[in-house]
């Protein structure tokens, strides 16, 4: 039985990848294929990218359009959500009919062994990979296994603590004493993202918090070499879903707008996702005063509307969409010569912002630069395929490498076997 595995170390910098700071990470790319164009989605921000991972599709063909979003009523007016709520893709099923507008790995799956989904990030980040519940998800605020709500588990906490009783759980559950494990096992690891939250980037603390990460991975490796070495097929991935960048400045845009005169509230949602801002206006409101508002901001790096949102992946209209703006960053460095300084726009909700510390959302260089490694077939010794990738293209390389393909629903991503831009080792 072939064996995918993909491990997420959440919030993970590509330029912390070392032999030193990350040793497990670094010998899988001795094993396996990096990718060092690889980028995240837009926004950078978790709920998005596990979506966009979930459905190898781009927000604007599943719907979860940030981590902080809007959902437009029949009656034409919006309402401001947190993506990362648990009740907030029941409330995208409620309105339109499905959570997302794409299936996931766990939908595609059921029928072929199923996927199994341990998330150590928010609820509705975790939610997104299944909100169906086709396959199995294990967070600690929600559970389920296929189709019947479970008791969450009481020992999960979001730490590096509780990324490893989360991995040795995971171990369990993907690898069985007895019985048939799952097609897919996707760990989601909340580390090194809730301390470089909380820490300087380049800290000991956050330094301390890749380790911890990186070790998880280093146990699911183990155990992918034990299956390796009965003769099966096992395809791992790994790697995280955006990076981080400091915090420079944080923005109240919703006041500066109420300042201009603009009515913030159900005609008007400026949905703060870091280091950038989706803006949602009811239908039948000209948008003109407010992009030209909005691009008059020195906080403001470029306001992305009309044709600019279809090239970051965003649906003009969607959900009352306008534009999104990228808020200014330079290529300095924090106090531990880390580059990337950004401003941020303050939060309704969801993470506090911190001076200093770390945050993404936007397109920054640092943002755009996670990682991926992948080992198995396709993927030679130590290659590095310079080609664009995405979390879009992994659900295709996991289905190309199950034997399954799109099924008639197409994806947006195309899968990452054998490409001509993989170059061998030197
Ligand atoms: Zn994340």
């Amino acid at each position: 039985m072939p064996l995918a595995l993909l491990v997420i170390l959440d919030g993970l910098r590509r330029d912390a990848v070392s032999p030193e700071r990350t040793p497990n990470l670094w010998r899988l790319r001795q094993r396996g294929t990096c990718f060092p164009a690889y980028r995240s989605m837009f926004p950078s921000a978790t709920r998005v990218v596990s979506a966009c991972t979930a459905t190898g599709c781009v927000p604007a063909s599943h719907g979860l359009g940030g981590n902080s979003t809007a959902l437009l009523a029949e009656n034409g007016r919006l309402a401001a959500w947190d993506a990362g709520s648990p009740a907030f893709l029941p409330a995208r099923h409620t309105r339109h009919g499905q959570a997302l507008f794409r299936p996931t790995l766990a939908d595609r799956l059921a029928p072929h062994d199923g996927a199994v989904i341990f998330s150590n990030v928010s609820p509705g980040a975790a939610l997104a990979h299944d909100p169906n519940r086709s396959g199995r998800v294990l967070h600690r605020v929600l559970a389920h296994r296929n189709g019947v709500e479970q008791a969450p588990p009481s020992d999960i906490t979001l730490d590096a603590a509780g990324d490893a009783r989360l991995t040795e759980r995971f171990l369990e559950e993907v690898f069985p004493a007895t019985g048939t494990g799952p097609a897919l096992g996707v760990l989601w690891l909340g580390e090194p993202d809730a301390s470089q939250h909380a820490n300087p980037l380049g800290s000991p603390a956050a330094w301390a918090a890749i380790a911890n990460a990186d070790a998880c991975l280093g146990r699911v490796m183990a155990g992918a070499d034990r299956r390796r070495a009965m003769g099966e097929h096992v395809l791992l991935l790994a790697g995280s879903d955006h990076g981080h960048e400091t915090v420079e400045a944080v923005i109240d845009v919703d006041t500066e707008l109420a300042a201009a005169g603009f009515a913030v509230g159900d005609g008007l949602v400026a949905a703060a996702n870091g280091s950038s801002v989706l803006v949602y206006q009811a239908p039948g409101t000209d948008p003109t005063p407010l992009l030209a508002f909005l691009r008059s901001r020195p906080w403001a790096g470029a306001v992305h509307a009309g044709e600019a949102l279809v090239a970051i992946g965003q649906r003009p209209g969607a959900e009352g969409l306008v534009a999104a703006i990228t808020m200014r960053r330079h290529n300095g460095m924090n106090e531990y010569g880390i580059p990337g300084m950004t401003l941020v726009a303050k939060p309704a909700a969801g993470k506090p912002d911190r001076l200093g510390c770390g945050q993404h959302g936007g397109l920054g260089a640092a943002e755009q630069a996670p990682v991926m490694v992948i080992e198995g077939p396709g993927f030679a010794a130590g290659a590095q395929d310079h080609g664009a990738a995405a979390p879009i293209d992994l659900a295709p390389s996991i289905l190309a490498f199950l034997g399954h393909g799109d099924a008639g629903q197409p994806m947006d991503g195309a899968p990452l076997q054998s490409r001509p831009s993989q170059e061998p080792a030197a």
